[in-house]
């Protein structure tokens, strides 16, 4: 059995390998691929890097990440106890939101980091990673409700970013993150 962390390496290299996306990439400092623990049982899901996580190669590592860091602290949660990544791994020009062929180019991918990290529970932040398993519906109206599919659980959360200097977006979101552990634990009871 080939470990969790050799199997990324392998997807990673892919995405390298097989240039997906070569006009971004050309725009890109570097791949950002994901963070995290491989064995987690939560899996976040954003939309794309930012400036900082260019530079870095790290998913969430500028201010909406580390609003992201200070949620987690409030579920008793910390960054090596869970697996992060993004829809569309380098960052588009200017942070513009991620194209539709952008989005299903990648989407391969990361349907494999999935399948090899197996969590319980995959968050989906913001409308384009909500969107991208949930399609059709709106983040507006989901959002903090766990929603089964194929096999799958997904909580849709609004994006950190979004919700950072807009203060009702800001309660709703604390709010929902505390719906984390309510629905971990469901699925772990099996209901
Ligand atoms: N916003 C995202 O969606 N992803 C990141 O990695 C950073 C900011």
């Amino acid at each position: 059995m080939i470990n969790k962390q050799s199997q990324l390496d392998k997807i990673k290299a892919d995405i390298l390998n097989d240039n997906v996306c070569p006009e971004l990439a050309k725009t890109a400092t570097q791949l950002v691929f994901g963070s995290g623990n491989p064995d987690a049982d939560i899996v976040f899901i954003g939309e794309a890097p930012g400036k900082k996580e260019d530079e870095q190669g790290e998913p969430f590592v500028g201010s909406s990440g580390q609003f992201l860091n200070d949620m987690l602290q409030s579920i008793h949660l910390n960054r090596n106890q869970i697996y992060i990544t993004n829809i569309v791994k380098y960052r588009p020009p200017n942070n513009r939101d991620p194209l539709p062929e952008e989005k299903n180019e990648f989407l391969p991918y990361l349907e494999r980091q999935l399948n090899v990290i197996n969590p319980l529970l995959i968050v989906t932040l913001g409308r384009h990673s909500t969107n991208v398993f949930l399609p059709g519906l709106s983040i507006s109206q989901i959002h903090g409700q766990p929603k089964r599919k194929d096999g799958r659980v997904y909580l849709p959360l609004y994006h950190p970013a979004a919700a950072l200097y807009n203060g009702s977006l800001r309660k709703t979101l604390e709010l929902d993150f505390k719906n984390i552990n309510k629905t971990l634990q469901l699925i772990r009871e099996g209901k």
